[in-house]
């Protein structure tokens, strides 16, 4: 059973999109929030902007790459605000190009944040919440993951082995009260994507999602914050497509 404290989360990638989104809405349902980023200073905006609407926050640098970074990241929050029961690994970068000419190191670059970055976390924030019998554990995956798309083959094989890296955390860490879900969202433009997007990709994602839009930051944040509830302790392992349908369908809308 959880402590009657406010429950503390530590959001990977915090300052920006998703994350950002993330620390705002679990900060709004009463946790406080550990914004933890590569860019120091726009985890510290992030942590700012949670306080001015009312929340406890606190912005860290980290590392997902390096494990003293993540050591010491998780040491400050656990001194300054205590032990952290829910972990958002919302840490990622995407890389666009075509796989004949996809070069190594980038492939190399874009697992070492998107896939062993989420496993470092998770395992640091997964021994103290075995120890104290509780704990969320939200990845960001993708419908990437899911589907192959152009460019992507370093991006989406490292969100399918998220999904996968989510079972296995389900089904190790489950017997000590402890939940790991995945968030496969589809299509935000956030700084991540914005730049991969002409208006021609925009429009050709649009006729495949039966909504008929892209999502917003606020959606997939709506989808973590259940997912890092009390509420969703009998959801483990699960991989919840937060994509307007796209996954759904899989051909455009005549
Ligand atoms: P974003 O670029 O807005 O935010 C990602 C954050 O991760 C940035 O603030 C960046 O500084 C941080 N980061 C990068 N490398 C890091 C490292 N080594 N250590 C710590 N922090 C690091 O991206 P976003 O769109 O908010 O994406 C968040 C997550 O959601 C990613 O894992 C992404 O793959 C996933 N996702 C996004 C979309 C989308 O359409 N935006 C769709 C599906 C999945």
């Amino acid at each position: 059973m959880q402590a009657a404290r406010q429950s503390i989360a530590l959001i990977t990638g915090g300052a920006s999109g998703l994350g950002r989104a993330a620390a705002l809405e679990l900060s709004r349902r009463g946790m406080r929030v550990a914004v933890a980023d590569l860019r120091e200073d726009a985890a510290r905006a992030c942590a700012d902007e949670v306080v001015l609407a009312g929340g406890q926050a606190l912005g860290v640098a980290i590392d997902v790459t390096d494990d003293a970074s993540v050591d010491a990241a998780f040491r400050r929050v656990e001194a300054e605000l205590g032990p952290v029961d829910v972990l958002v690994n919302s840490a990622g970068i995407l890389n666009v190009a075509p796989l004949l000419d996809y070069p190594l190191d980038t492939w190399e670059r874009v697992m070492a944040i998107n896939v062993t970055g989420t496993f470092r976390c998770a395992q640091r924030a997964g021994r103290g919440m075995a120890e104290r019998g509780y704990g969320r554990i939200v990845n960001l995956a993708s419908i990437s993951g899911v589907r192959a798309g152009i460019g992507r083959v370093a991006y989406g094989t490292s969100k399918a082995a998220v999904m996968g890296l989510t079972r296995q955390l389900a089904m190790e860490l489950g017997p000590h009260g402890i939940t790991a879900n995945a968030i496969a969202p589809g299509p935000v433009v956030t700084a991540m994507t914005e730049s991969s997007y002409t208006p021609e990709t925009r429009a050709a994602f649009e006729a495949m999602i039966p909504a008929g839009r892209l999502g917003t930051p606020e959606e997939i944040a709506e989808a973590i914050a259940f997912l890092a509830s009390e509420g969703a302790a009998y959801v483990n392992g699960q991989t919840l497509a937060v994509d307007g349908g796209y996954l759904a369908g899989g051909v455009a809308r005549t």
